[in-house]
C-alpha cells in the first residue's frame, strides 16, 4: 500500500526518472483490509484488491518487478542487492515493507490448518477451509481476529473466539469493547476471554485446541491473528536504527542518507512520542509523504491516527488514540447500533470512536484538526446540532 501510493504521487509531482518497484510477491501493489471481509467472503474479485491496474504502471513508466526479493541495501554505496545477486544502484531508496503475523509459540503450531493472515494466498487458503458447519478457532480478538470470526460465521462456521485479554478490541475502549462482545455473541461466536490456548493436536493436521484450563476445542481450522512484527531485518543488517520498526524523523528519513520508510515499518515522531501504526491510512498517507520528501523539504508527518473496522454489517471508526487510563464521554446507545464515544484530556479531544456515524468522525477531525477546546458539560447540548441522525435515538452522557 504505502509503496503503490509512494510511486504515484512520484509520477503526480512530475519525477520523470526512473521508477522501479520491487515486491517479493506475485501481484501489483493491493488492498489487505478485504482479505478479511469481503474477499475472504468470496465476494470480491482479486483484480478488484489491485491499489491501481496493470496499465498505470506501463502508462506511467513505473517497472514493477514483482516476485523480486531485495536481500540487501549498502547505504554508503546506495546499492540494494536482490535474492539473485542482481545489483543496482539507487538515489533514493524507500523501504515500504510493511509487517508479518506471529506465529504463536506453542506445540502443533506448525500443524496444517494453523493459518495466519497476511497475503491473498493466506486468505484462499483459510476460505478454502471455510465451509459451514465447520469448526473454527480464533486466536486473538483485536481487529484482525474480531474481523475473521465475524466472517467465518457469516459463512455458516462454529465459532470459537479465544481472548488472552478480557475483551475483544480493548484498544477502541470499553464502550466498543463491550459492543463488540455482544455482537460476537449475539451472532453465536463462542467467545472466551481471560484464556489462551497452550496447544494444538492432530495426526496429520490440526483437530483440537487445548486452552490453558484444560477444555479441549475440536476444530478443522485454527486463524491466529496474535499480532505482527515490522519486517525490519533489511533495514537492520543495513545498519539503520530500528527500534520496533525503523526509526523515521518527520519527513520519512531514515538515520541513512536517501533511504526513507513508510507504512507498518515505519516509527516515526508523534506529539506523544514516537509511534507506529500497522493500518491502512497511515500507509496510504505516509506513502505519499515519503513520495514528497524524496523529491524536496516537506512538513512533518503529522497525520491523526485513523483505523476502521467492520462487524456483522457495521462499520467502526477510530480517530485518535483511546488513552486506557482516562474516561470516555458516550452519545447514543450502544444497544441501537449507532454511538459515538469520545475521550477528553482537559477539553481537548483526544479520541473519538463510531460505529456508523460517519457525521461524528468528521466533526471530530475538524475539532481535532483545529485544536477546538470543547467543554463536556455543553456536549450533549451541542453535540446533536453536529450528527444528530434521523435514527439516532436519544442522546446520553454518561461516564465510561
Ligand atoms: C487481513 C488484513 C486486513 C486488514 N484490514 C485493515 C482494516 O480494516 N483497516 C485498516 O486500517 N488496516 C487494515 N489492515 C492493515 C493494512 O492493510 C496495512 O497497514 C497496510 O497494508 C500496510 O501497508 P505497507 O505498505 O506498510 O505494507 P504491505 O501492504 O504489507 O506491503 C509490504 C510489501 O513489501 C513486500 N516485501 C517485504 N519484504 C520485502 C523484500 N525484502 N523484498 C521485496 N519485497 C518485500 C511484502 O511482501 C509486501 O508486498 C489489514 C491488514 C491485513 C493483513
Amino acid at each position: 500500500m504505502a509503496a503503490g501510493r509512494a510511486v504515484e504521487r512520484l509520477r503526480e509531482l512530475g519525477f520523470d526518472g526512473r521508477l522501479v518497484l520491487f515486491t517479493d510477491e506475485a501481484r501489483l501493489p493491493h488492498e489487505r483490509p478485504p482479505l478479511s471481509k469481503q474477499y475472504l467472503r468470496g465476494k470480491l474479485a482479486e483484480s478488484r484488491l489491485l491499489v491501481r491496474p496493470a496499465a498505470f504502471y506501463a502508462e506511467n513508466a513505473v517497472e514493477v518487478r514483482t516476485s523480486t526479493r531485495v536481500a540487501g541495501i549498502s547505504p554508503s554505496a546506495h546499492k540494494l542487492t536482490l535474492a539473485d545477486g542482481e545489483r543496482l544502484r539507487y538515489d533514493r531508496l524507500l523501504l515500504a515493507l510493511g509487517s508479518e503475523p506471529v506465529r504463536p509459540n506453542i506445540p502443533g503450531a506448525d500443524l496444517p490448518g494453523v493459518a495466519t493472515l497476511r497475503t491473498v494466498e493466506d486468505a484462499d487458503r483459510i476460505r478454502h477451509r471455510l465451509r459451514p458447519g465447520a469448526s473454527v478457532l480464533v486466536l486473538g480478538a483485536g481487529f484482525l481476529g474480531s474481523e475473521v470470526a465475524a466472517t467465518a460465521r457469516e459463512m455458516g462456521c462454529e465459532v470459537h473466539l479465544v481472548e488472552a485479554g478480557g475483551v475483544p478490541l480493548a484498544v477502541l475502549g470499553p464502550t466498543l469493547a463491550t459492543w463488540a462482545a455482544d455482537r460476537h455473541r449475539e451472532h453465536g461466536v463462542k467467545l472466551l476471554t481471560a484464556t489462551t490456548v497452550t496447544r494444538f493436536e492432530g495426526a496429520l493436521e490440526v483437530e483440537a485446541a487445548v486452552l490453558d484450563d484444560g477444555t479441549v476445542i475440536p476444530c478443522q481450522l485454527v486463524v491466529a491473528a496474535v499480532g505482527a512484527r515490522p519486517r525490519v531485518q533489511l533495514a537492520q543488517s543495513a545498519g539503520l536504527r530500528v527500534r520496533d520498526g525503523v526509526l523515521v524523523d518527520g519527513a520519512c528519513r531514515t538515520s541513512a542518507p536517501e533511504i526513507l520508510a513508510a507504512g507498518d515499518i515505519a516509527r516515526y515522531p508523534s506529539p506523544r512520542g514516537t509511534m507506529r501504526s500497522e493500518h491502512w491510512d497511515n500507509a496510504q498517507l505516509q506513502g505519499r509523504h515519503a513520495a514528497e520528501a524524496m523529491l524536496g523539504p516537506v512538513q512533518h508527518f503529522s497525520a491523526l491516527p485513523y483505523v476502521w473496522t467492520e462487524l456483522y454489517g457495521s462499520t467502526v471508526q477510530q480517530l485518535g488514540a483511546w488513552a486506557p487510563a482516562l474516561p470516555g464521554l458516550v452519545r447514543g446507545d450502544p444497544a441501537s447500533g449507532r454511538f459515538t464515544a469520545l475521550q477528553l484530556d482537559g477539553g481537548r479531544l483526544l479520541a473519538c470512536v463510531a460505529v456508523n456515524q460517519y457525521p461524528a468522525l468528521k466533526w471530530a477531525r475538524q475539532v481535532m484538526e483545529s485544536g477546538t477546546l470543547l467543554d463536556p458539560e455543553k456536549l450533549d447540548r451541542e453535540g446533536p446540532r453536529v450528527w444528530s441522525e434521523p435514527s439516532l435515538g436519544p442522546s446520553t452522557l454518561r461516564l465510561d
